[in-house]
């Protein structure tokens, strides 16, 4: 048995329509906001209608941890340390076509003695003794067909150490997938379908959508079916938004510098400074002379965004512009909202 919560529980009520008897422990770190999502590749020789990789990812042999772009292991490195995660999810496209890959990032990881999940659509195989420190794996058949022929891998990574079952999305009822879980005390995660750009009308064609996921009337009925699985957990779409991406939110607010303001949802509120490169280094001086704390972009500076009257003024003066700011704590500092000061 892995590090997830033990078989035989009762069926637990959490977040947002989720439940499940079984928790993997790669599921337990997601709930709590802890997890990296490390995307290693969008090559894939598959081409599910559902898949919800974005047009610019899928088929580019590209690396993502959260929001960064990769270049290095560092950059690994450092979204871990942004985020205090303890785990990590290797998926892409497809991660095992990228094996040396993903031996290289299981190698850091188990340095830093974080706990390991790995997505994957090939019937693995041999290769999972490639896959030294990987504790867990989940298996995707593709659109849901032929779940028996990962059935024996399943049994291999069990008998490797790892925890294995299947991670399918809610298109339809499958038998033999509960059939096999249970023959090898395997676990099952039953995940909503979510609508992205690159989905939404081949998923519109044969299903009812509400905002951006599959409706929870036609969900229930495919997922009540599954519950026959022992080791069964259900993922609905609001709970990844409310529950484990508000959370990785919060955990990255808190490591930033003390002057941002963080929010409930774990947004960050700041005074923006912007202006071409040279405004920018004499809004630097003054905000130094100011003893202001603040951060600086290529792009803009950040700082408190209870900024003194008087320091607003000069970095006026010198053509700066002023705006409050809330946005993101990611890379990407996707912003939310902006307001002109
Ligand atoms: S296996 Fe995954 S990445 Fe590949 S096409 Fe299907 S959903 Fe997309």
């Amino acid at each position: 048995m892995g590090k997830g919560e033990d078989k035989g529980c009762s069926m637990r009520r959490i977040e947002a329509g989720s439940r499940y008897t079984y928790l993997p422990e790669g599921c337990r770190l997601c709930r709590k906001g802890a997890k990296l999502v490390l995307f290693v590749t969008g090559i894939c020789n598959n081409s599910c209608f559902y898949c919800p990789v974005s047009k610019e990812k899928i088929g580019r042999d590209v690396v993502f941890a959260n929001e960064r772009p990769v270049k290095s292991v560092e950059d690994v490195f450092e979204e871990i340390e942004m985020m205090d995660a303890e785990g990590i999810a290797i998926t892409g496209g497809e991660p095992l076509l990228k094996i040396e890959k993903v031996r290289e990032y299981l190698k850091l990881a188990k340095k830093l003695d974080l706990h390991v999940h790995l997505y994957t659509s090939l019937p693995a195989g041999e290769k999972l003794k490639k896959l030294e420190g990987l504790d867990e794996i989940r298996f995707h058949p593709p659109e849901l067909k032929s779940p028996e022929k990962y059935e024996e891998s399943i049994r291999l990574a069990k008998k490797l150490g790892m925890d294995a079952g299947f991670e399918i999305p809610a298109i339809r009822f499958e038998e033999k997938i509960v059939e096999i879980v249970n023959r090898n005390d395997a676990f099952l995660n039953v995940n909503q379908l979510e609508v992205s750009e690159s989905n939404w009308e081949r998923i519109a064609e044969s299903y009812s959508i509400t905002d951006y996921y599959v409706s929870d009337e036609e969900t229930e009925r495919i997922v009540k079916e599954y519950e026959r699985a022992e080791k069964f957990h259900y993922c609905s779409a609001r709970f990844k938004d409310i529950a484990q991406f508000r959370r990785r939110l919060i955990r990255m607010a808190m490591n930033h510098p003390e002057f941002y303001a963080v929010t409930r949802d774990g947004t960050l509120v700041c005074t923006r400074v912007e202006g071409d490169a040279e405004r920018l280094s004499i809004a630097e001086e003054i905000l130094r002379k100011a003893g202001q704390e603040f951060v600086r972009f290529e792009d803009c500076i950040e700082t408190t965004p209870e900024l003194e009257k008087k320091i607003r003024e000069a970095l006026k003066s010198e053509g700066l512009r002023l705006r409050i700011v809330e946005r993101y704590p990611t890379y990407n500092r996707l912003v939310l909202e902006v307001m002109d000061i």
